[in-house]
């Protein structure tokens, strides 16, 4: 199929170019290519957006418990409610944060939560493109550590059945994870080659534990642990030394404005890792403390809240890099690019909408106006999934009555 006459983000400008796909990924990007075609005529065509941090099924808690400090956040409503979840819940819960996904432009997200086995199948069902982690709670115990990789050995081996499921090791977290823990993943990442997903460094209080424990800062402690092969959510708190720790081992972050806005988390220092050349990937984190998974809010507050100091710091161009082309990368994807070579993971915007008009600057309108209801049709894998905002692989209206009957039952269990 070429899709012809649309106007295309291409290598950080925005220009008129045609772009043959077949099967699943884009071969050729040109001007006049003859063929089957599709018309995309008054339509901006960006690679899909990826989010790199999510805890997609919590769209069930969303709203339940808000403007409230982590602890008490966590927990006397978040953990209770997520220990009487069920599988058919985290799928529903799934399906629903997909359709708001896919009706917000994101293509591809980067998830860490549990019954991840429901997740990857509302992945396969929807079309959408997933990567997986069941996120391991070890506590220091062997046992539950066992049963923790076992389980996440069994998503791996799931999500090897389709090619729009990928996997990722998702220890939680550095205080909820011992280093003999961490480690033990480390080996089975280099053994399986695959990536490991972990929260660290979200919250003051939880520098201040690691430092009270180790007399060290959590990437110090860490360092031994660190490699390229680590996406690292949040990076809030971090040293000089700590930087350059993320730095010389290759790590990579996913910055999640919105959330730690929210939770009173902190601003992670985007300008000084962009400075170092450390890899910058844009996440939403759950509904349960964002409480959108509209990525094109977390990009647009991601801008404003760099620029306190300095306007010029992330320009609209770098935001928009940061919301596709390096979450390609933070998740080791051909995505979030319109490349030869590149999985056809594409967004088509319609340019007569007010938001996005006039057109002195079509990237900075995309991240400082643009409403997401411009984004007309979706495709995943060289396939639509929504055309003109109607999702075409799933219902969506029993997706919301289900999930509205799922969420009221699950906080009365
Ligand atoms: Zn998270």
């Amino acid at each position: 199929m070429i899709i012809k006459n649309g106007l295309i983000y291409y290598r950080g400008e925005i220009v008129k170019r045609d772009i043959e796909i077949e099967g699943n990924k884009i071969v050729r990007i040109g001007k006049n290519i003859e063929g089957e075609s599709y018309n995309a005529e008054g339509k901006l065509i960006l690679p899909g957006l990826v989010n790199t941090h999510t805890h997609l099924a919590m769209t069930l808690l969303r709203g339940y418990a808000d403007d409230l400090p982590l602890n008490e956040w966590l927990e006397n409503y978040i953990w209770p409610a997520e220990s009487k979840l069920k599988g058919e819940d985290v799928y529903y819960g799934s399906l629903l944060g997909i359709v708001e996904m896919i009706k917000s432009g994101t293509t591809c997200f980067n998830d860490m939560y549990f019954f991840m086995d429901k997740t990857a199948d509302a992945v396969v069902e929807s079309g959408i493109r997933g990567v997986l982690s069941h996120g391991c709670i070890e506590l220091s115990d062997p046992k539950k550590g066992e049963r923790e990789i076992k389980e996440s050995l069994r998503i791996m081996k799931i999500c090897e059945k389709n090619d729009r499921t990928e996997f990722m090791f998702g220890p939680h977290a550095p205080y909820t994870c011992s280093k003999e823990f961490l480690m033990k993943i480390k080996d089975l990442a280099d053994k399986y080659k695959k990536y490991i997903h972990i929260h660290v460094s979200e919250t003051e209080n939880e520098v201040k534990g690691i430092e009270k424990q180790y007399k060290m800062k959590p990437m110090e402690y860490l360092e031994d642990f660190l490699n390229e092969n680590v996406l690292i959510a949040h990076a809030v708190h971090l040293t000089e030394k700590e930087i350059k720790i993320l730095k010389e081992k290759n790590v990579k972050v996913s910055h999640n404005p919105v959330s730690n806005l929210k939770l009173s988390s902190g601003i992670a220092p985007v300008p000084e890792l962009l400075k170092n050349d450390i890899l910058v990937s844009l996440g939403t984190d759950g509904t349960a403390s964002n409480n959108s998974l509209n990525i094109f809010e977390d990009l647009k507050i991601m801008a404003l809240i760099h620029k306190l100091k300095d306007p010029k710091n992330l320009n609209a161009n770098e935001c928009l890099k940061i919301a596709t082309e390096n979450g390609g990368k933070a998740l080791n994807l051909k995505i979030g690019k319109i490349e030869e070579g590149y999985f056809a993971d594409l967004i088509f915007i319609d340019l007569r909408s007010a938001s996005l008009n006039p057109e002195h600057n079509l990237i900075s309108n995309i991240v400082y106006s643009m409403d997401t209801e411009s984004i007309k049709d979706v495709m995943v894998d060289g396939k639509f999934v929504m055309q003109n905002r109607k999702i075409i692989t799933l219902d969506e209206e029993k997706i919301i009555e289900k999930t509205e009957e799922i969420a009221k039952d699950l906080v009365n269990r």
